[in-house]
């Protein structure tokens, strides 16, 4: 690629963050270009393609094109329509023989109760009180404060209703629950899993009940898949005088006298820009910057991130899925064991009439299963991976004969990812994903911001505020991206 002499901003990374960055500069009338290690944009919300069909590679169910979603927002403000059905239920949760609607109406309420009984009933007020609060909050201040002006927003916003989540500061989500296991407390911590990264022992109270209530706030399939977002939004880009470099890696980010000055890409060619947006997670952001090192180091090494996600991508003909089942499901195989690790499993499939994603009727499926990194470091070094990785496959069949029995043997194609693959397509340090489990010290207020030590360096992506998902990585984007275009 012929880089231009010089950059106003330059974001590094074409995820789902990086893009909606890149998007707010260059509303802003600012000349951008993105560099994107991989020949396609995404990153985690991308997609692939095999044997006809089109698989999307890590997320699959999004939230944020509601009235009051940031998705809608953005793509209404870009004159852009992508077709998102909202789901209801938004997933057919299997606590082993158990089956629940994740209903997100009124219908939810008859639907725990059944399944929790009348007991879980104080639990569910308190979590849909607080989530309302938390989100009248959030949407008022959709970043943190990192200097005076922000703070002044931040104080602002403040509402006196809001003075309900001052209680919730600095506890988890497991001091509002009954004590002791149940099928509650069994079905929330897998759906804690997927939305927070840890269960309700260790997230924050007000981030949880908020992660709880994504499908009273809707859920929705795209058309197209999830990677519908990311190509509307390089699309947008390019509309709006940006480019984005592909094949290009960014090697580190220069900095003189504590003011960015560009980025040198791998093979040592140096691109400049008055301001830069690393939008990779924190730990790639340390390795491309020594004053991100200096700064947060010693809280990057600290960090309690151990999950990779271990995939199947399966292609089914029409005839091995009946016509009225749901596209996402979340199997636990046993309740009492551990998640993760093929015991708790989520599915999502592309709906009937996508044709763009599989042929004459047939679904593109994609499984994933929380798994611990050093499980699969280990596995390479002693020569296992093959193995490990067939295991890894059978469990996740085993999950899908649970949600759609009979199907596993009429697969036509199935292929799988473990964290390593993550780690050399979207370059993440050791495949880790889902952003940082959102504990009391990380999520919101102890969460990583926009803000860098370096004047005209930023950050966003899904370990910093407000988190993993595509609405966590547009929102910390939005932030990152006005804050470079000053
Ligand atoms: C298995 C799985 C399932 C998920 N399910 C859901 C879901 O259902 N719903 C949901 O909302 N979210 C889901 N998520 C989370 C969501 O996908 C992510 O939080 C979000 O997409 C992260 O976006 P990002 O831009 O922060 O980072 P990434 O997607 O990681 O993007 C970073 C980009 O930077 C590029 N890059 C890295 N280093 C460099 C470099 N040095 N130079 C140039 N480019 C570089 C990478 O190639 C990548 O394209 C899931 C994630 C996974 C892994």
């Amino acid at each position: 690629m012929k880089f231009a002499e010089r950059y106003d901003g330059i974001v590094v990374g074409a995820g789902v963050a990086g893009l909606t960055a890149a998007v707010r500069m260059a509303q802003a009338g600012l000349r951008v270009l993105v560099m994107e290690r991989h020949n396609v944009a995404g990153g985690c919300a991308s997609f692939y393609q095999r044997g006809g069909y089109r698989f999307d590679v890590g997320a699959t169910l999004v939230g944020g094109f509601g009235r009051r979603g940031v998705h809608s927002q953005i793509f209404s403000e870009l004159g852009v329509q992508l077709v998102a059905r909202r789901l209801d239920p938004a997933m057919v949760v299997y606590l082993g023989k158990q089956r629940i609607l994740r209903y997100g109406d009124a219908r939810w309420r008859a639907e725990r109760i059944a399944a929790f009984g009348a007991e879980g009933e104080a639990f569910w007020r308190k979590q849909e009180r607080l989530a309302d609060l938390a989100w009248d909050f959030s949407g008022r201040m959709p970043a943190l404060p990192v200097d005076a002006s922000g703070l002044r927003a931040f104080v602002a916003a403040l509402r006196p209703a809001h003075l309900g989540l001052l209680p919730a500061l600095g506890k988890t989500l497991a001091s509002i629950m009954p004590p002791g296991r149940s099928a509650l407390r069994a079905f929330v911590d897998v759906q804690l899993l997927i939305t927070a990264q840890c269960d309700a022992d260790a997230a924050d109270l007000a981030y949880a009940a908020t992660a709880l209530d994504l499908a009273r706030e809707g859920t929705y399939h795209l058309d197209g898949g999830v990677a519908a977002i990311s190509t509307a939004l390089a699309r947008s880009l390019r509309r709006l005088g940006g480019s984005i470099g592909y094949g290009i890696e960014a090697a580190r980010a220069i900095v003189e006298r504590g003011r960015v000055r560009g980025v040198e890409i791998a093979g040592g060619q140096f691109v400049p820009a008055r301001s830069v947006v690393l939008a990779v997670p924190v730990q790639n952001a340390a390795e491309l910057s020594a004053d991100i090192r200096d700064a947060f180091g010693a809280r990057i090494a600290a960090l309690p991130q151990r999950w990779g996600a271990f995939m199947a991508y399966v292609g089914l003909p029409a005839e091995a899925v009946p016509a009225d089942t749901a596209l996402h499901h979340q199997v636990v195989l046993d309740p009492a064991a551990a998640l993760g690790e093929g015991n708790s499993v989520f599915i999502s499939l592309s709906a009937a009439d996508e044709s763009a994603r599989a042929r004459n009727g047939g679904r593109a499926v994609t499984l994933s299963t929380h798994t611990d990194v050093a499980l699969w470091e280990r596995a390479e070094h002693d020569g296992d991976m093959e193995r490990l990785r067939a295991d890894y496959v059978s469990r996740l069949l085993r999950a899908l004969e649970r949600a759609l029995p009979g199907s596993a043997e009429r697969a036509l194609l199935v292929e799988s990812a473990t964290p390593l693959t993550f780690a050399r397509y979207t370059g993440r340090s050791r495949g880790l994903v889902g952003g940082l489990p959102q504990t009391p010290a990380l999520a919101t207020l102890g969460a990583f911001s926009h803000h860098t030590p370096v004047r005209g360096l930023f950050l966003c992506g899904d370990t910093t505020f407000p988190g993993q998902s595509t609405v966590g990585a547009t929102l910390s984007g939005n932030a990152a991206g006005r804050a470079a275009a000053g």
